[in-house]
């Protein structure tokens, strides 16, 4: 099978297309048929060699992909060659013609979501779903405000917390991004590259301040955030390229919080649960991803390029 292989860690251009034999399912594994991969800016921290997880070398890059079950190993019950899949994780990467996972890692790929979209279900709304439900604990009539709403995490963000009953309010650097938040459900939006954007945001709330914000960048926001608080607003990192200070009184005079994850440390009953949620909400149609560019497998290295570029609009996706 045709496969993307990094050799060494490195610029994206370390990224080789290249024939490798094609996995075997063993007990408990599924063979899956990639149609669609997406790109999530982790994949380039893991490619450069600068993140917290260093896979051995060389290794496929990718946890996101979609297709259809090729095979299966002894005693998988959950799915059946030809079922439409998407994956959380996998054991050989998921930028390839097939993709090995473990049964768990396997989910199904409701028939109205294209695989394109199922590409984009993983990392991005499992990480807007985690951190609305399991870390906001958002309630209806809360306001949020999406610092990034125009990329993956971010469009995901605003369709999960209109369809809970928020009134959202998102962010995006180009008029391109911010007419894509509007049309994906947020009350209004901001452009989070003009200046004093942020007293905009507090008049929008009618000065009280916003209850929830989740962060893209929070190297860049934080600090400022803080102020944008409501009495016992929470602000939830999804992002962070870096450091930055803050003025703790400014979370104390609000009774505020800072919480932080990474979808990686999700336990097994959330993970569930997101599952459970993500499916249902893609078989309503309140859960629609977007994706925003399709390029072959073979342009991997320019789609790492692209994604850390800005002017996001949904996800980037990469057809086998
Ligand atoms: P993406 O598709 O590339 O989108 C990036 C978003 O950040 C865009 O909406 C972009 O807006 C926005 N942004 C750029 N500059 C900003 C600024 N100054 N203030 C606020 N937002 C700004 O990436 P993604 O997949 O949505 O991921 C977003 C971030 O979360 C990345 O850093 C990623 O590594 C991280 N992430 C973390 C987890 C986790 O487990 N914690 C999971 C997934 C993603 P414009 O391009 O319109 O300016």
């Amino acid at each position: 099978m045709k496969a993307i292989q990094v050799h060494e860690f490195g610029a994206p251009d370390v990224m080789k297309l290249e024939e490798i034999p094609t996995p075997k399912p063993g007990p408990g594994q599924v063979l899956v048929r990639v149609k669609a991969v997406g790109v999530n800016p982790y994949d380039t921290y893991m490619r450069s060699g600068g993140y917290a997880i260093k896979p051995s070398l060389p290794y496929t890059p990718g946890s996101d992909a979609a297709g259809t079950v090729e095979t299966v190993g002894a005693g998988v019950s959950r799915v059946k060659p030809g079922a439409r899949v998407y994956t959380a994780r996998s054991i050989t990467g998921a930028y390839a013609e097939f993709a090995l996972a473990l049964e768990s890692q396997v989910h199904p790929l409701p028939e109205c979501a294209s695989f394109a979209q199922g590409a984009g279900v993983w990392v991005p709304y499992g990480t807007a779903y985690h951190a609305l439900h399991h870390f906001a604990h958002a309630c209806a009539g809360e306001v949020v405000l999406i610092h990034g709403a125009s990329g993956g995490v971010g469009t995901a963000a605003v369709q999960i917390a209109r369809a809970m009953g928020l009134t959202v309010f998102g962010t995006a650097g180009t008029e391109k991004g911010l007419e894509l938040a509007k049309r994906e459900g947020a009350h209004q939006v901001f452009d989070h590259r003009a200046s004093g954007y942020q007293e905009s945001i507090l008049k929008a709330a009618g000065g009280r301040g916003v209850d929830i914000i989740l962060e893209m960048l929070a190297n860049v926001n934080l600090g400022a955030d803080l102020k944008l608080l409501a009495t016992n607003g929470r602000v939830i990192v999804i992002g962070s390229r870096g450091d930055v200070n803050i003025t703790p009184r400014d979370l104390m005079s609000r009774r505020g919080s800072i919480l932080a994850f990474t979808l990686w440390s999700i336990s097994e009953t959330e993970e569930r649960e997101t599952h459970a949620g993500l499916i249902a909400g893609l078989e309503n149609g309140t859960l629609r991803p977007v994706v925003g560019k399709e390029l072959p497998l073979a342009a991997a290295v320019q789609a790492h390029k692209d994604v850390m570029t800005p002017g996001a609009f949904g996800k980037i996706v990469l057809l086998p």
